[in-house]
């Protein structure tokens, strides 16, 4: 990883293990329920917008207004988050995955993008079968 980081606290590595080991969206309840024991909800929450700060995850919302988070592609950085890639719901087993295939916005020169949350639902291929 070149892209040069804070000093991690336990709780950071901990939820950044996490992130790292599903390769599928996850929201503060997900985590919750992992990490409770370790810790409380409020850090969880303060790690998470920390670590979207800090250009390490972004943030999806799904239809239902929740907010889930993913690992950031590597050229993410402060202040400058580029995932303009699209990111699939499942209706079957409810998870939200990022994908490969970008968005190409063409927006008019005086609109700065400072977020893009792309949702697309359907039924993924493991449900697929
Ligand atoms: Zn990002
Ligand atoms: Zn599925
Ligand atoms: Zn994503």
């Amino acid at each position: 990883m070149a892209k040069t980081q804070r000093r991690q606290t336990k709780s950071q590595k901990l939820v950044l293990d996490f992130f790292n080991e599903n390769d599928q969206a996850i929201s503060h309840e997900m985590l919750e329920k992992a990490l409770g024991d370790k810790m409380n909800r409020v850090t969880i929450y303060r790690i998470l917008n920390r670590f979207e700060e800090d250009g390490i995850v972004h943030k999806i919302v799904s239809r239902d207004g929740v907010a889930h988070f993913a690992r950031c592609e590597s050229d993410c950085n402060h202040d400058h988050h580029r995932d303009n890639h699209i990111h699939f719901r499942c209706t079957q087993c409810d998870t939200i995955s990022c994908m490969e295939q970008t968005v190409a916005l063409s927006l008019p020169s005086s609109y700065t993008v400072e977020n893009t949350n792309f949702l697309v639902s359907g039924v993924c291929p493991k449900c697929n079968k």
